[in-house]
């Protein structure tokens, strides 16, 4: 009775956001000028993300914060849509670079490379492609804004951990926009937080260029330059759950910011528009790190940014919005179970539902957060005692509702594994008790194959359909961007 009753509710709750939705992006959505090329293209890039992660992104938006999740409802459900295979050449696991590496330049890679071949060729990049087309370009990620995807979308190393190399390239390659966290490799070693090895200062190198350089949320307001490099931390932009919103932007601020560069003359008729990647590297580490609350929240976050897009392309409708990624993180498995190692039954059966979602919603830090305080309390004590109190408050305070059983318990405090393949410790085993309490389990704490979705809306996106491998990700987007 009370499910039933639960069920026609959430019917009419969706029914009715369907409808506004429809109404707020519907003239955007028509697809009138699906056959024609657009003159702006924008990546919406989340990291580690494919239609699992988007479907938990829908019903607790939906559930939760009663908002539409414009990634499904709008570019998958009224644009087009397809499937993307990911096995890099030398893996049928791909990591980010390589991913990314063939969806820019139409070739496999080995994991680890960017966009360098295995036998060395460095066929041009999609920004490269797109500048040598007369096209403005921007690059923005809540990663350090010279990690993997970005950088193999744009330039060529190696090495994804070549940064230095990259940054240098940045400069050369000069996109108009350029935002994200990792001002590290921007400043010398002898700066605080610098970690250049050759002394180079290359913010005030991008300055001399005449870009406006930002490091606050708060400049993100007092635009006043045609060019512009911003970093906002010293490596990776925090979780959105962690995030200190007078320290770090989020990624709609720094879309919108960048939309408004990059779109400046666009009625100018030497203006041949732009292509703009924005990543969110988040959604990627919350999956590495089995961390469903941060998860959730990044997934949101994206998706405020997808909206922002969307509503860029309602006022400039020559505009292709396209959300994809690289691979899936993490095997992500909502499911159901028994409660415990009882009988199984009516009363120790676990499905999702809302009380899960709402458990998760009240979680405060990232797993990561966690993990770091507790590996620092962990230095500064031998007591094991001692260390379970801490344990126990750090769960209070920041987990509430969640119980650690026993044996996970114990391998906490003891620093032990989980499974060979658990990286993220002890996070992954916190992220364990979680799914125990609430069915959102994780298969793994790498990558998986899972085949990546592409959803785009608007002029050109009919190309997108099928299932069809990440290096012809490349050869579409250079058609559309104009190059043969
Ligand atoms: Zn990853």
């Amino acid at each position: 009775m009370h499910s039933r009753c639960l069920a026609a509710k959430l019917k009419l709750v969706v029914s009715l956001l369907f409808l506004c939705l429809a109404t707020v992006y519907l003239p955007s959505a028509s697809g009138q000028a699906a056959n024609t090329k657009p003159k702006n293209i924008i990546i919406m890039f989340a990291d580690g993300t494919t239609s699992s992660q988007y479907e938990f992104g829908r019903y607790s938006s939906a559930l939760l914060r009663q908002q539409p999740f414009a990634v499904t409802d709008v570019v998958m459900a009224k644009g087009h849509y397809q499937l993307m295979k990911t096995e890099s050449a030398n893996y049928f696991v791909t990591d980010s670079a390589a991913a990314a590496s063939a969806m820019s330049i139409g070739y496999k890679v080995n994991n680890g490379a960017i966009s360098i071949t295995p036998d060395g060729k460095t066929p041009p990049t999609i920004m490269e492609v797109a500048k040598d087309r007369g096209k403005r370009i921007g690059l923005l990620s809540t990663a350090p804004i010279y990690d993997a995807s970005p950088a193999a979308f744009s330039v060529h190393a190696k090495s994804r951990r070549d940064n230095e190399l990259i940054v240098n390239q940045y400069l050369d390659l000069a996109p108009d926009v350029l935002m994200g966290g990792g001002s590290n490799f921007f400043l010398p070693n002898s700066l605080p937080g610098g970690k250049r090895q050759d002394g180079k200062n290359v913010i005030e190198a991008f300055q001399a260029k005449g870009y406006q350089y930002i490091n606050t949320p708060e400049q993100l307001k007092q635009i006043k330059s045609s060019k512009l490099l911003g970093l906002f931390a010293d490596e990776d932009l925090d979780y959105e759950i962690d995030r200190n919103a007078q320290e770090t932007p989020n990624l709609s601020q720094m879309l919108t910011a960048a939309l408004q560069v990059l779109n400046q003359d666009s009625k100018s008729s030497k203006n041949k528009g732009f292509v703009l990647f924005a990543e969110n590297e988040n959604t990627d580490s919350a999956g590495h790190q089995n961390d469903v609350a941060a998860l959730m929240r990044d997934l949101w976050a994206f998706d405020d940014a997808v909206k922002v897009a969307l509503e860029f392309q309602k006022q400039n409708p020559d505009t292709l919005v396209i959300v994809t990624g690289d691979h899936e993180t993490g095997g992500f498995s909502p499911t159901y179970g028994r409660k415990n190692l009882g009988l199984a039954g009516k009363e120790n059966y676990l499905n999702v539902m809302i009380e899960q979602l709402k458990q998760i919603e009240r979680y405060k830090i990232s797993l990561k957060e966690f993990s770091d305080k507790f590996k620092a309390k962990a230095k500064q004590t031998t007591s094991t005692t001692e260390l379970n109190a801490y344990l126990n408050a750090a769960l209070q305070d920041n987990f509430p509702g969640l119980v650690l059983d026993d044996d996970l318990r114990e391998k906490i405090l003891s620093q032990g594994q989980l499974n060979p393949n658990s990286n993220y410790l002890p996070s992954n085993i916190l992220g364990l008790a979680i799914a125990r309490q609430t069915g959102f389990y994780w298969g793994t704490a790498g990558h998986t194959p899972t085949p990546i979705t592409v959803a785009a809306i608007g002029p050109g996106s009919q190309v997108f359909k099928g299932f069809d491998d990440n290096t012809a990700f490349a050869i579409k987007l250079r058609r559309l961007i104009g190059q043969k």
